[in-house]
């Protein structure tokens, strides 16, 4: 049986598992969905296509994905994903570097595709009326990547810019950039079956961003940031993570400094029972983890990666370096997902012993294989004939 959006309320938004991502919204070919407050809702009369739970990314295992997009599932030792290349980049314009998170690697790989014509189009997240709210953008130019380049380290509806790009900036050829949990959307847009493939086959490179959390906008940015800390959001020139710590830099003023454990309470519900670090179905992967501070760590996963890199190199935008000739290197991003992988495994035990609901794949019963199913069926016909 098909299912539909009551289907994704009752599974994924109800029990405090959606993602914010807007995939949902922006596929439904009907225009019946709206976001509000974080979650989907019915605006107008659902016709039960089954459109919008098809590109949902929780509502499957991610891992059913790799082997449709990479040939194979990673192995056990490949605990952040099949990759064919790590390098270490810092883009070379100072225009990048001075906007950028890290090192650039993201806003200077699009500024390439698009000045070569490989993309018309990508899907970043700026910031919409409230100051480090995520937003999602259309960038079609240079100066709008740079615009959006940095991180906002909380859940916006990425796919509402999806649809702009295809709906009011016609674009035929988009590269989209996310966090794990929205390339696992924006790739069952495109691998699952019944799936908005207007949106879906527009998009020709998911750039994977590393993530090992999120925080809650109103509780975290607004309610400690804002309110507790005095600090207004608008005089906050960049957010970062680093050695456990969450640093806010303002203007003209010292950064304040967080430890991780005091506001742990405030990450996203369903980070913290993500195992995905590392962008693991991305074309290309990039982080900060396993480079030195100012350069990004770029994982290569994809012939389509590998394209979209030498063309950034053609273009002379990256300064890069083999991940194994720097420190810390590749055995940080091992660690990292290694834990977050473990993190999660823990938490998801605390909730089933809680008794709360769990993520709607884990509570599925695994498909019976067909000669068990038929054993057990005698077995069945046996116990009656036997009474
Ligand atoms: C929520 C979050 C958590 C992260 N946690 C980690 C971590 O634990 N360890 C680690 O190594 N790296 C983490 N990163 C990635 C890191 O912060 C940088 O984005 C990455 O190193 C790329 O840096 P850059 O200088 O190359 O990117 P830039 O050139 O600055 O470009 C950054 C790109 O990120 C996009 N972006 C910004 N915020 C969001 C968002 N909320 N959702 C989707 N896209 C967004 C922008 O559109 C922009 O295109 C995280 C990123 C996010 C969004
Ligand atoms: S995509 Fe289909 S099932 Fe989902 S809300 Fe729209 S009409 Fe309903
Ligand atoms: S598609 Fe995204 S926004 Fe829609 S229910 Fe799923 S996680 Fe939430
Ligand atoms: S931790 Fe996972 S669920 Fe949370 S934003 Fe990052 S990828 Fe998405």
């Amino acid at each position: 049986m098909v299912k539909i959006f009551n289907d994704l309320v009752k599974e994924v938004a109800t029990p405090g598992y959606c993602l914010t991502c807007g995939e949902c919204v922006a596929s439904c070919p009907f225009g019946c969905l709206a976001m509000e407050g974080g979650i989907p809702v019915l605006k107008k009369a659902c016709v039960n296509c089954g459109i919008c739970y098809g590109g949902c990314p929780q509502v499957i295992d991610s891992r059913q994905l790799e082997q449709k997009i990479f040939g194979r599932r990673a192995s056990d030792a490949e605990v952040f994903g099949v990759y064919q290349q790590a390098l270490s980049i810092e883009a070379k314009s100072p225009d990048i570097k001075a906007r950028a998170q890290d090192g650039g690697a993201v806003t200077a790989l699009l500024a390439s595709l698009l000045e070569d014509g490989f993309i018309d189009g990508a899907i970043v997240m700026g910031v919409g009326n409230l100051p480090w709210q995520p937003a999602p953008r259309v960038a079609t130019i240079r100066k709008e990547l740079i615009e959006c380049a940095g991180t906002k380290y909380a859940m916006g509806p990425l796919f509402l810019g999806l649809r702009d790009a295809v709906d009011l900036h016609y674009c035929s050829r988009v590269a989209i950039v996310g966090t794990p949990c929205q390339i696992t959307a924006s790739r069952r847009m495109q691998l699952s079956e019944l799936t908005n493939r207007r949106l879906g086959g527009t998009i020709v490179l998911h750039l994977g961003l590393f993530c090992e959390r999120a925080f809650d906008y109103e509780k975290f940015f607004r309610g400690v940031i804002q309110k507790q800390l005095r600090t207004p959001l608008s005089e906050v020139v960049k957010f970062d993570i680093k050695r456990g710590r969450f640093i806010t830099y303002r203007r003209h003023k010292p950064r304040r400094e967080l430890a991780l454990e005091a506001i742990e309470r405030y990450v996203c519900s369903p980070c913290k029972v993500c195992m995905d670090f590392a962008a693991e179905l991305a074309d290309i992967s990039v982080g900060s983890d396993g480079s030195p501070l100012g350069r990004s760590t770029m994982l290569i996963r994809t012939r389509t990666g590998s394209e979209a890199f030498d063309i950034a190199r053609r273009f002379r935008e990256l300064e890069v370096l083999g991940l194994e000739g720097v420190k810390p290197g590749i055995e940080a991003i091992r660690k990292t997902s290694k834990e977050k992988k473990l993190r999660a495994a823990r938490e998801l035990q605390r909730r089933k012993l809680q008794k709360r609901p769990l993520p709607i794949w884990m509570q599925e019963k695994p498909p019976v294989p067909k000669e068990e199913e038929t054993l057990q069926r005698m077995a069945r016909a046996r116990k009656t004939l036997a009474k």
